[in-house]
């Protein structure tokens, strides 16, 4: 700049400058993440719109803050320089996303390309455990994970996944049931034991409710690149149940983000108490430890083992996982008549025991949904590691509730909730590019 013939520029036009470069930047970004294959400058160009190159400056500087990787350059077809194919980058920035359940703990570190570089996992028992003890040891497992990251990589922090009402803005969660927590600042907490070997990498930077991060995950097949299922009920189970409703590959949060408590919808009235404050809620059929009571099988029996014990006729089993699925389709008919979202995801305990709960389910929705006839409502299986197969029985010929596989969601099989809550914060920082790179 200086005293050229274009003269000084004002702070307005320097600022209007800065403000296209940020969205254009993110435009470029964008198109190469949401891309099925890598992606040249040329068609970058023509897909954005913008000169060759603007285009080539941007990458330059997109390549440099770690967002994009050359691949070697494509055979040559025709005259003229060969192209050279850009992809998202990989083992430059990472997040870190972590999952405390009641019955697991999980922590996995994730690159811009879907890559898990480094994880942690523990099957454990936190029904009504103490907050800044699990917090405190959090805070172990992530100074764990991140000792194990490759040099080099630059952290965006720690993303957190619980399974509650947690209030937007400052992360404060308000209540988690099962957990037995109530009015936590997680961040505090997982702070207080001082920073990692890599300073931020530990840092909760965002806390958010379990089921919605975890259809954060099921939306993607990598971060910003979406999956065939952009429209969807998500239905997260384990103890409790949670739910994410998912429009054009966003979740639908609610007006203070506390959407989705589908556990605690009421299936019967005069049903069994929930600890809620209500009678006859979801949960109270359909939750980990409802199935087992009603099976008269021990409490730390586990949903694989249940599966078992229903694939070898196991009357109470089946008996019980019959109930859940005819709760479940009761309840799912109203949040679909409610929201005319027909497919289903089923994650968690859900997702491995579906095969004994969809035949049960089926009827209801059938029944109960008013569209059905003309769109059948569709039932997804979000567990890539479970045994289930395109053609699970759904109770024979006059099945109209077609049942799918989910497409095999990346680097998932661990826990859905730690890979979203890791993609949320790779989500943001491809949102907003600019705040990676030096000032022009
Ligand atoms: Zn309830």
């Amino acid at each position: 700049m200086g005293h050229g013939s274009g003269g000084r520029r004002s702070a307005a036009e320097n600022a209007g400058q800065a403000s296209l470069r940020a969205s254009n930047l993110r435009l470029i970004v964008t198109l190469v993440y949401a891309a099925d294959e890598p992606i040249s400058r040329a068609d970058l160009s023509v897909a954005s719109g913008l000169t060759r190159s603007t285009v080539s400056r941007l990458t330059e500087d997109l390549l440099q803050a770690g967002f994009l990787r050359e691949l070697g350059p494509a055979r040559i077809t025709g005259p003229g320089r060969p192209a050279v194919p850009l992809a998202p980058a990989t083992g430059t920035l990472v997040a870190t996303g972590a999952e405390i359940a009641p019955a697991h703990v999980a922590v996995r570190s994730v690159d811009l390309s879907g890559r898990v570089l480094a994880e942690h996992w523990h099957d454990t028992d936190l029904m009504g455990s103490d907050a800044e003890v699990v917090l405190g040891d959090l805070g172990v497992s992530l100074r764990t994970v991140h000792a194990r990251l490759p040099d080099g990589v630059r952290p965006l922090g720690t993303a957190l996944a619980l399974p509650g009402l947690v209030e937007q803005g400052s992360g404060r969660l308000l209540q988690a049931p099962n957990l037995g927590w109530r009015d936590v600042v997680p961040a505090r907490l997982v702070r207080g034991l001082g920073p990692g070997p890599r300073l931020g990498a530990g840092d909760v930077v965002h806390v958010g409710n379990e089921a919605d991060l975890a259809a954060t995950a099921v939306a993607q097949t990598r971060p910003g690149h979406p999956s065939a299922l952009r429209d969807m009920i998500y239905l997260s189970g384990e103890v409790g149940i949670g739910a994410a409703v998912v429009r054009e590959g966003a979740v639908l949060a609610g007006r203070h983000g506390w959407a989705g408590e589908v556990g605690h919808l009421t299936v019967d009235v005069s049903g069994p108490l929930c600890r809620c404050g209500s009678s006859g809620c979801l949960e109270q059929y359909a939750g980990r430890p409802a199935i087992l009571r009603a099976a008269g099988l021990p409490e730390h029996t586990t949903p694989a083992e249940l599966a078992r014990l229903a694939d070898t006729d196991h009357p109470g089993a089946r008996q019980a996982l019959h109930r859940a699925g005819g709760a479940l389709g009761i309840a799912l008919a109203g949040v679909i008549n409610l929201l005319d979202v027909p497919t289903v995801v089923l994650g968690g305990d859900l997702g491995l025991l579906a095969r004994h709960l969809i035949p049960a389910a089926e009827p209801e929705l059938v029944r109960r949904v008013l569209s059905a006839r003309w769109v059948p409502p569709r039932m997804v299986v979000a567990h890539p590691g479970s045994a289930l197969t395109g053609d699970v029985p759904t109770g024979g010929a006059t099945s109209r509730v077609p049942v799918a596989l989910a497409p095999p969601v990346e680097a998932a099989e661990l826990s859905l909730a730690a890979t979203g809550a890791a993609y949320h914060l790779l989500g943001r920082a491809l949102d907003r590019p600019d705040q990676q790179l030096p000032l022009p």
